[in-house]
């Protein structure tokens, strides 16, 4: 299913396998000036191809290899001719088959693998010109496209709420934080994410963002220094885990956040996790 709203000239493109729209299976594409930015998951590939093709797209970009921003990739270029750009970490992924777990395969499936071109340091549209920043912290291949005239930042998988209790196995917590100061520096207008509503107070929330996980990773880092292993810190300042947890065969998991914010110190996966 595809839902779609306008805001300042951007074309948000929700996507979700499920007619009720449940929030954890939303991703959102962006459409502006004829840049497609994601391409979804792989069960509304076709549907998106069709919806497409009279909004004037010219090229699109991937924010990361996850499968649920790439999995139209494949219908775009076959139906319409169109170039797709993404990290050239990612570059390499894309043109494989991808490996999921089962609530990938549920929630997302599994995308067609296609080849797509490195993307430099900008891209320029007929009226706009986005900056491509490197934001390593959700996985390596990660980036953010900021459109320097309008003020809008897309932050793919960058930014979700200002509290996060779950995290997956690749996020790095520590590189996050880097990555939302690079991103306050620009002092971004609006924040267009994939995973959920535009945010009209950007430097506001992330301003929350930032300070809620540097007290969580301060507070992490103390409870080590203390002597507690991963699960024992979990447990003081996060809780049990959620449902989440075992959806998701604990890829989602607030030990992950935990682990991600441990795993500058050299013993972490010693004795006492
Ligand atoms: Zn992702």
């Amino acid at each position: 299913m595809i839902d779609t709203s306008l805001f300042e000239g951007v074309l948000q493109i929700r996507m979700s396998r499920y007619a009720d729209f449940r929030q954890a299976s939303w991703v959102c594409a962006y459409l502006v000036d004829g840049l497609l930015i994601d391409t979804g998951p792989a069960y509304t590939a076709e549907e998106l191809t069709n919806f497409l093709k009279d909004k004037g797209v010219k090229v699109a970009v991937n924010t990361h290899f996850h499968e649920d921003h790439i999995s139209a990739n494949k219908y775009l270029q076959d139906a319409y001719n169109i170039e797709i750009f993404a990290h050239p970490v990612a570059v390499d992924k894309i043109n494989k088959s991808a490996k999921l777990y089962p609530y990938q395969e549920e929630v997302w499936g599994y995308p067609v693998p296609s080849q797509v071109k490195p993307v430099g340091n900008r891209i320029t549209t007929q009226h706009c010109f986005f900056e491509v920043i490197s934001t390593p912290g959700h996985d390596l291949d990660h980036i953010c496209l900021f459109e320097v005239n309008k003020g809008w930042l897309f932050t793919g998988d960058l930014y979700v709420t200002t509290r996060p209790v779950v995290c997956r196995p690749n996020d790095d917590m520590w590189r996050t934080l880097e990555d939302l100061r690079k991103l306050r520096a620009l002092s971004p207008r609006v924040i267009f994410p994939a995973p959920t509503h535009i945010v009209k107070e950007p430097n506001k929330k992330l301003d929350e963002l930032t300070a809620y996980l540097e007290e969580l990773g301060n507070r992490v880092d103390d409870l080590y220094n203390k002597g507690m292993n991963a699960e024992q810190i979990r447990d003081e300042v996060l809780g049990e885990e959620g449902l989440i947890a075992d959806a998701t065969q604990q890829q989602f998991s607030s030990l992950n956040m935990v682990k991600s914010f441990l795993r500058k110190h050299k013993d972490h996966n010693g004795s006492r996790t």
